[in-house]
């Protein structure tokens, strides 16, 4: 029973200050839900009725102050909620607004006692309070993270923050999510004033026994918004710029910004209790709308599963790694040692002479220099990863590595060398992890004689950026060598997908049926220019013929070629194939030297005019919608047979994995989302309907037209069971 749980303990002091105390009982952190709502509820009511009670101090008996809503729970939810009457829905998210409200206008002054990181819904507590001290401590962040996840803050965060700080200096904490330390709070004017941690209490409570008030400004008679609202000059300008570049970087494929904009124009002309109306409203529609469904399920619960250790093999303790063997000081294996260094693990950085060696050394050496240049990082700081990077040829130092991650060419026969270099220095109990992109890691543990021990550490470039790995489990790994590489992956503080050993795993065939089927557009005779603008529209980052020329033709070409020798009986040349070949032939290899689908010169890049000449563009081109559709269905079909041939363990490491590793569009929630949000027997016709268009590589598998039988899910209570 929701209402019977003490959240926030309400103790009156003898100066008649209440000291409200927000400590969810048996949770790590406080986060807003029912129990959360009531009991606030009832202090709220104790403090406005309590003759005795002056005033009141909201303060958290945890870590952090409030993390936000409870969004595990909120998306549970969903499922039951979906068939409610609008003005139900209306009430239900409209209620921890009202609550907040009720708060302000108690008739009481209450201070917010900012104690540590206040986000979503925890800020709008705090600016719903009439006065906010910040602890001065770097853990003490506040922010509106809410955009981030497909949402709005519906609290009242899109009506009191451009009431306080003005709506153009608001903008990009409501549509970007930007947060802020107390040094920029502070300065922002989101706080009144920062205190050390010790002394918070304190300050809260001298100011309402000395200069309190419990009227917000924009209770206040003849209240007017800093700057001006909406139709004021000075700020109208900003809402036609704004809308254009939102426009631009969003494609009209994320409705919350757009929501938020909307909240910001319609609520600065109405009084608050209206505006707070006007909030829910929009709350409301995205909320229940496909996009901040997919983008919370894929980006905070599934990823918060993974973080956990979802397929982690139970029973086995976890390890820390303290030495890394990096063999291969590249672009990948440079990135991958400085974030090992970074978090705190001692790294052998392994290329064929010295000098390669010291070339990945560098890497670290400049990236830490930039962040000690822009005042990010002490010198000292860096000087200490730098050091835990020892640059070599000498395998001998590998004695007590506990953790060897392999990242030289993309050639068996020089992975196979390296390993038996390995296998004669590495202890028993060492991880050999392989970074290949897309060799299978049974064919490559041939190569090592204990293939338990041997595993698919797949990251992504820029290593030190990028937040996934990809672990890949193949038929020999043992249980402990995956729970030791999934322990080094959490030590790195990235995300981890696993998945079932294939070639290209899951992230480089489901990224290459995207590349392969776009190139193909060329020899159909589809305009270049509309290929790449669909892409773009669709919502992928970058358009898949500069995606080529940045990865290089002439790579792209080797590698089919590697493949065809390493797979003669099941290789199976791509459509881009004759593409990358004429290109390849032309001496056009890519970004690296200037010349590739597009030309590349001082002023940028252009489209180059000569592929007109070698596919000429048909006269009748396909209508963009079906190009956009096209993208997104050829990459989620091949998702699904990538789950029908068991690659995937289950929909979220797909999910996960295709937005967090290879750019699927986050708005989607990744494939499988985006399969369940369009509905799985419309995604079915729809996939039909592309492939009687465009050919018999977009039609459904046979995975999917069996779901859509059976009213199946990939989520939710109809989910199907994949494992
Ligand atoms: P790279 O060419 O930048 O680096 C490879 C390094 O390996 C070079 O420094 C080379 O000198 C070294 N090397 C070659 N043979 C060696 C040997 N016998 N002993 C020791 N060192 C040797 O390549 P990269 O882009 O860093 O890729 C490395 C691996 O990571 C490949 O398997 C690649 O498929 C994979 N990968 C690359 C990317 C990417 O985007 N570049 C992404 C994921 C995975």
């Amino acid at each position: 029973m929701n209402m019977k749980i003490e959240v926030v303990r309400c103790e009156v002091g003898a100066d008649g200050i209440a000291l409200l105390t927000i400590d969810y009982p048996g949770k790590s952190m406080n986060v807003i839900d029912q129990a959360f709502m009531d009991s606030l509820q009832g202090c709220i009511d104790r403090v406005r009725d309590d003759p005795a009670i002056k005033g009141a101090v909201v303060t958290s008996g945890k870590e952090a102050f409030v993390a936000g809503a409870d969004l595990m729970a909120m998306e549970q939810n969903l499922d039951r909620t979906a068939d409610d009457p609008l003005p139900v829905l209306f009430e239900k998210y409209g209620s921890l607004s009202r609550v907040f409200r009720n708060l302000e206008t108690c008739g009481k002054p209450v201070v917010a006692a900012i104690n540590g990181t206040a986000m979503g819904g925890g800020f709008e507590l705090a600016l719903a309070c009439h006065r906010r001290v910040l602890a001065d401590t770097p853990a003490a962040v506040v922010g509106l993270p809410e955009v981030k996840l497909g949402l709005l803050p519906g609290a009242g965060g899109t009506q009191r923050l451009p009431r306080l700080i003005g709506i153009q200096a608001a903008m990009p904490y409501l549509m970007e999510g930007r947060h802020a330390s107390p040094e920029q709070a502070l300065k922002a004017g989101l706080v009144h004033e920062l205190a050390p941690p010790a002394e918070l209490i304190a300050r809260a409570r001298r100011w309402l026994l000395e200069t309190p008030t419990a009227v917000q400004p924009w209770d206040e008679k003849g209240f007017r918004f800093p700057g001006g609202n909406a139709l004021d000059p000075r700020v109208a300008p900003a809402f036609v710029v704004g809308n254009t570049m939102l426009q631009a970087s969003t494609q009209q494929n994320l409705p919350a910004p757009q929501a938020i904009q909307s909240c910001l124009y319609e609520g600065s002309l109405l009084p608050l209790e209206k505006a707070l109306r006007v909030e829910t409203k929009y709350l409301m529609t995205v909320a229940c709308g496909p996009v901040s469904r997919g983008m919370i399920r894929t980006l905070f619960v599934s990823k918060g599963k993974a973080e956990k250790g979802l397929h982690r093999p139970a029973g086995l303790p976890p390890l820390q790694s303290r030495k890394l063997g990096m063999i291969g000081a590249g672009m990948m294996g440079g990135g991958i040692a400085l974030v090992a260094a970074q978090r705190g693990v001692e790294v052998v950085l392994i290329d064929r002479d010295q000098a390669a060696a010291e070339r990945g050394k560098a890497y670290a050496e400049k990236a830490l220099g930039k962040q000690v240049e822009r005042g990010r990082m002490a010198a000292d700081e860096r000087d200490a990863i730098l050091a835990r990077i020892r640059p070599t040829a000498d395998y001998e130092l590998l004695r007590d590595a506990d953790m060897v991650v392999e990242a030289v060419f993309e050639d068996r026969a020089v992975k196979a060398e390296v390993t038996r270099r390995l296998d004669a220095v590495l202890p028993e109990d060492c991880v050999l992890a392989t970074n290949t992109s897309a060799l299978p890691i049974t064919l490559l543990a041939q190569a090592t004689t204990r293939p338990g021990r041997f595993i698919g550490l797949h990251f992504f470039s820029p290593a030190d950026k990028m937040p996934l790995v990809e672990v890949i489990r193949g038929k020999a790994t043992s249980d402990a060598t995956l729970a030791r590489a999934l322990d080094f992956v959490g030590q790195l503080k990235k995300t981890p997908i696993v998945v079932n050993d294939a070639r290209g795993f899951f992230t480089s065939r489901f990224i290459g049926a995207f590349v392969d089927d776009s190139i193909g557009m060329v020899a159909e005779g589809i305009n270049p220019a509309l290929i790449e603008n669909c892409a773009r529209q669709a919502g992928m980052p970058v358009g898949p013929l500069a995606i080529t020329d940045e990865l290089s033709i002439e790579l792209a070409v080797h590698a089919g070629e590697s493949q065809a020798q390493t797979f003669p009986d099941s290789y199976r040349p791509g459509r881009s194939v004759p593409v990358l070949r004429r290109l390849f032939e032309l001496g056009r290899m890519g970004r690296k030297i200037g010349k590739g689908f597009y030309d590349y010169g001082e002023s940028g890049k252009t489209l180059w005019p000569g592929l007109a000449d070698l596919y000429p563009p048909a006269t009748v081109q396909p209508d963009p919608h079906d190009l956009k559709q096209r993208v997104l269905y050829v990459q989620a079909v091949e998702a699904a047979r990538a789950m029908e041939e068991g690659v995937l363990l289950s929909p979220a490491d797909g999910d996960l994995g295709s937005i967090l590793g290879v750019g699927y569009p986050a708005y989607t929630g990744g494939p499988f989302c985006f399969i369940d949000g369009v509905g799985v027997p419309a995604f079915v016709a729809e996939a039909d309907r592309l492939g009687d268009l465009f050919g018999e590589h977009l039609r459904p598998p046979q995975l999917l037209r069996d779901m859509a039988a059976h009213g199946e899910t990939f989520y939710g209570a109809t989910a199907r069971r994949v494992m």
